[in-house]
């Protein structure tokens, strides 16, 4: 630990729509907070092309824009946001400790936890294996590299829907690998998969391996796994995306705080209060149903106003 602990009356851990908007509710209410964006600053919707349903934005905007709006916004009121990962946390006093990057240890009156999530993965071997060589969880990020070429992307919700959509824009052909028989994803989305001509929909399959020399070349997949009539057969590919979903970033906070069996935290019922006095949870990280960057943002809105009066009452 280098030198003596910073002393924070407000400290935001996490830099998407719920972290931002808390920053901007605790600045403007004077908590002078402190904003720790993580790796992904920003968060989910930086890996995103167009967001369409984010209120005041009726022509859309593209995900990375939308989130430098919200940081300006922060900024704009004085909140000091700052590069640094949150690394451990000692919430087992009235001093909040949390250590930033294994070095920084910063003491907080009110800590607002906002580190969102993060996506799955299958958790098969290959999906190691070909890690940057095939394998992706963010197709607005990598789909660019499979212009012309063949990809499959797992999942049957907004997120693989959605990815599915880009690559068709990019790609030759895109095989969505659905495991039920239907979609989880919105209508709208489900719309826009059915209506593009080069995705096929592989209905009840899943996936068993990947396969190839230098990089992933194709797939091994198994339709109605472990049921009779349970077939195996493969697809050739160039690209592997995962969009199956996300687990909540709450690893650091378990020893202080209730998560859910999935790991969300667990909050009292309508507000952002967690078991430990002064310590807030908002977005992502502690909502298992809504998921949403307006719900995100509203809970981190929620967070400063609870943390305010917490603050206020000490
Ligand atoms: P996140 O956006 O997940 O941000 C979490 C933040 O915490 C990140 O900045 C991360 O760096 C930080 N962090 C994590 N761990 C730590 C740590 N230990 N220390 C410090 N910081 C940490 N929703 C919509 O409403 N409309 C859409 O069109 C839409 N499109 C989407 C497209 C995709 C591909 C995905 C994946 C999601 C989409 N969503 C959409 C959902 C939306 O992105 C999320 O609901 C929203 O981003 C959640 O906000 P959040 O602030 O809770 O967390
Ligand atoms: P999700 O809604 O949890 O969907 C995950 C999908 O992956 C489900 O179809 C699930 O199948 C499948 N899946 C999970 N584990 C699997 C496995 N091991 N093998 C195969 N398939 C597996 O996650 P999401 O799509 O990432 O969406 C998360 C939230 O963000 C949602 O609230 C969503 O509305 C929101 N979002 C919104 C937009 C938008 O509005 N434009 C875009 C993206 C995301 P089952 O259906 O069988 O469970």
């Amino acid at each position: 630990m280098t030198g003596t602990a910073e002393k924070v009356r407000c400290l935001i851990i996490g830099s998407g729509p719920a972290g931002y908007t808390a920053a901007i509710y605790a600045s403007r209410a004077n908590l002078k907070p402190v904003l720790y964006t993580g790796l992904q600053m920003g968060g989910q919707l930086t890996t995103t092309t167009e967001v369409e349903n984010f209120p005041g934005y009726p022509d859309g905007v593209t995900g990375p824009e939308m989130m430098e709006d919200f940081r300006k916004q922060a900024e704009k009121f004085g909140a000091d946001i700052r590069f640094g990962i949150a690394t451990s946390v000692d919430f087992s006093s009235g001093k909040h400790k949390v250590v930033i990057d294994e070095t920084t240890e910063i003491i907080a009156d009110a800590v607002i936890i906002a580190t969102g999530a993060t996506a799955k993965y299958l958790g098969i071997p290959a999906e190691t294996k070909y890690s940057g060589m095939g394998v992706s969880a963010c197709a607005t990020c990598d789909g660019f590299f499979y212009r012309g070429k063949d990809v499959a992307v797992v999942g049957g919700g907004d997120t693989a829907c959605e990815e599915a959509s880009y690559l068709a824009g990019l790609c030759n052909k895109v095989y969505l690998i659905v495991r039920r028989n239907e979609l989880r994803a919105s209508k709208a989305m489900q719309e826009r998969v059915k209506k593009a001509h080069n995705i096929e929909i592989l209905w009840e399959c899943q996936v068993d391996d990947l396969f190839g020399i230098n990089g992933v070349e194709g797939a091994v997949l198994l339709r109605h796994k472990g049921k009779p009539g349970e077939e195996k057969f493969r697809i050739n590919i160039d690209g592997f995306f995962l969009a199956i979903g996300h687990k909540p970033n709450s690893d650091i906070f378990k020893d202080f705080i209730d998560t859910d069996e999935t790991g969300y935290i667990i909050t009292e019922p309508g507000c952002s209060r967690t078991k430990v006095p002064g310590v807030f949870a908002a977005g992502d990280v502690m909502d298992n149903v809504y998921r949403q960057a307006i719900t995100a943002a509203a809970s981190g809105c929620r967070a400063a106003l609870d943390a305010e009066r917490f603050l206020s009452d000490l």
